[in-house]
């Protein structure tokens, strides 16, 4: 097994439980880093409305065997049998109520338990294989007659991300779906930073959409930019040079008052919108966006009120770019799903290698879905190999 992360322990225990000798190799100091960081160090550990519709790949239909196999009920089951304490946050997300560090001591008791070795340290530079798998490190070799690859995507490259498995990928003639940061701030051009990124800190929930996809989530203005969970939803699909739309202030009519009555000025425009938004954010974009050149006692029409009203429930953003891996929280795209079984995550053209987790293009929403799916995709492995 290559990589000690959340998909390559689930696996290591599923192989170890039926008797399989379990060799993990990991290049960190320690297992399960980003398990560790996950959920802003409370770990988002699975979302109980798992279902194919909260991930992304070139297949969509991918993982929904392994998905209905491994469920979040199972992980549940899991963390229960380690009296882990966890609450439900919102829309399912279910989070340890002290430290993710649990998260990490279960998987690691239970690779105890089930006779798996993990060995630490070990920086995986070469792959060969002739009758079995030759695996070498800096300093040793591994044997063995399967190979899981479950070394992760490329976010957070501090912690130690790398794209060995992709590599590996390519090395056995396996396509590639296009990588890209995922989960992940956007950032703006030079104009709109100027015009809005003094308010960073400021939020308010909204509906962020691109194409057919939309989110309604809360939304954070930062120096750069837009994230919170939103934007960063949005960002998965999000494509550089188009534009993003957002609903400011969704489901409510915010001039509808001002249509029907005679008030129909930036002043009443102002307490209106400082009404249904944070208070610097409203007068800003009222600014930027209100009807031409009236003055606070100038009256402006209803077509005028109209028009005001479908730019703030579509306010277009045309993001230059995302912040990157290294705020991304998860890579789009990875090992393409059709070079694998959807039941073992065996490549169909290599007998013995397996893909698992954040490296195969299967990518989840927010909100604990990832780990559902490194879990899930790692016990189909570890139940097969
Ligand atoms: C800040 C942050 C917060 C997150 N929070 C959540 C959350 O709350 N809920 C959620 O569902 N998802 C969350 N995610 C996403 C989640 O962490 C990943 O989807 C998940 O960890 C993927 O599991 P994995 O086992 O495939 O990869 P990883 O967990 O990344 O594990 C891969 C392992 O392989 C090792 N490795 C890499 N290359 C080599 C090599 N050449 N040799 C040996 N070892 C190697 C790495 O060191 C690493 O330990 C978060 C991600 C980030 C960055």
């Amino acid at each position: 097994m290559l990589g000690a992360g959340a998909a390559g322990l689930m696996c290591a225990i599923e192989a170890g439980k039926r008797g399989r000798r379990v060799a993990v190799l990991e290049r960190a100091e320690r297992a399960g880093k980003k398990i560790l960081i996950s959920g802003g160090g409370r770990c988002n550990f699975t979302n109980i409305y798992c279902q194919t519709e909260h991930f992304l790949s070139a297949n969509p239909q991918f993982a929904k065997s392994a998905l209905a196999r491994y469920t979040p009920a199972d992980f549940i089951a899991l963390v229960d049998k380690h009296r882990i304490p966890y609450h439900e946050k919102t829309l399912g997300q279910l989070f340890c109520d002290r430290s993710a560090n649990e998260i990490t001591h279960m998987l690691e008791e239970e690779c105890r338990a089930a006779g798996v070795k993990i060995f630490l340290n070990v920086k995986v530079r070469e792959v060969q294989r002739t009758d079995e798998f030759l695996v070498r490190s800096d300093g040793d070799e591994f044997r063995a007659p399967a190979l899981v690859v479950a070394t992760g995507g490329l976010s957070i490259p501090k912690m130690g991300a790398t794209a060995f498995g992709y590599d590996l990928a390519r090395q056995f003639g396996l396509k590639i779906q296009k990588t890209r940061p995922a989960l992940v701030p956007l950032v703006f051009g030079a104009v709109e930073r100027e015009q809005y990124c003094d308010l960073a800190g400021v939020s308010a929930e909204v509906v962020a959409a691109f194409g057919e996809q939309s989110f309604r989530e809360s939304m954070l203005i930062t120096h750069r930019g837009l994230s919170g969970p939103a934007i960063l939803q949005i960002s998965s699909y999000w494509n550089k040079g188009k534009p993003v739309r957002i609903d400011l202030v969704p489901g409510r009519d915010v001039t509808g008052a001002m249509r029907d009555g005679d008030a129909r000025n930036m002043a009443a425009a102002r307490a209106a919108f400082q009404g249904l938004l944070p208070k610097r954010f409203a007068t800003r974009w009222l600014e930027l966006h209100a009807p031409a050149a009236k003055g606070a006692k100038d009256t402006w029409s209803k077509r005028e009120l109209e028009e005001l009203e479908r730019r703030v429930h579509e306010w277009i953003v045309v993001p230059t770019d995302t912040e990157g891996y290294g705020k991304a929280e998860v890579t789009r795209g990875g090992v393409d799903t059709d070079e694998l079984s959807s039941k073992t995550m065996e490549a169909s053209k290599v007998r013995g290698l397996f893909f698992i987790g954040e490296v195969v293009d299967v990518t989840g929403h927010l909100g604990g879905f990832n780990f559902q799916w490194a879990w899930a995709s790692g016990a189909a492995a570890g139940r097969s190999v």
